[in-house]
């Protein structure tokens, strides 16, 4: 498969969908950018202001802060796969609708299925509710969870949203942690050396809108 090309025609798609309201408002879609051989994606949530502006993901203050937060975890923008839950920025930067999510899920499916990370970093409690529906994200962030998703296993690392950590300095401070721990995780994982990670009950995804 072309990687590449596949992307491209799922960005395509995206450009064009009229599958909930979001469209209407927004200045540009936004479907993400990055790798497509990443062995790391990163999910936030929708765009903002900044990003709905230039079509790309995290480029405003919240990206700022992602990109040092990377440096800590010794990834670089370039070798990961960076999109959001919503390709659509919601009005004010409210949170998404269930029925939003809904729409836009097989798109972000689908460019799960196409880069075939074996990492995926959740930032926020929406992008993790797709994974770990359960979860409470001041219990669980920084830990790696498997997950069968799509067929597949996948390491999911629930992370804080940037813009929260933005918002209080005690997140920022976790937060910080959080991303050193990854790298030294990534390194371990790389070096094929003993790591511990949980698993996570499966759960249908039906089941997981209902959660959020
Ligand atoms: N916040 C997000 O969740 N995603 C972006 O792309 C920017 C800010």
């Amino acid at each position: 498969m072309d990687k590449q090309k596949e992307l491209a025609k799922i960005a395509e798609e995206i450009g064009k969908c009229r599958k909930c309201g979001l469209w209407r408002r927004a200045t540009k879609a936004v479907p993400g950018e990055g790798n497509c051989e990443a062995k790391v994606m990163l999910v936030g949530e929708a765009p903002g202001f900044n990003e709905d502006q230039r079509g790309i993901p995290f480029c405003g203050a919240a990206g700022k802060l992602l990109d040092k937060l990377l440096a800590l975890a010794k990834l670089k923008r370039d070798e990961v796969f960076i999109t959001n839950i919503l390709k659509h920025r919601p009005p004010g930067n409210r949170d998404p609708l269930p029925s939003e999510i809904e729409a836009c899920r097989s798109f972000l499916d689908r460019q799960t299925e196409v880069i075939e990370a074996k990492i995926i970093i959740t930032l926020g409690r929406f992008s993790m509710a797709k994974f770990l529906p359960q979860a409470l994200i001041s219990q669980v962030h920084g830990q790696p969870r498997f997950v069968e998703f799509g067929g597949r296993e996948l390491i999911v690392v629930p992370m804080y949203h940037p813009a929260a950590a933005l918002r209080n300095g005690k997140i920022i401070a976790e937060e910080e942690r959080d991303f050193e721990k990854l790298g030294s995780f990534l390194e371990k994982l790389e070096g094929k050396e003993k790591v511990e990670i949980e698993k996570e009950e499966k759960i249908e995804e039906k089941e997981q809108l209902k959660l959020i």
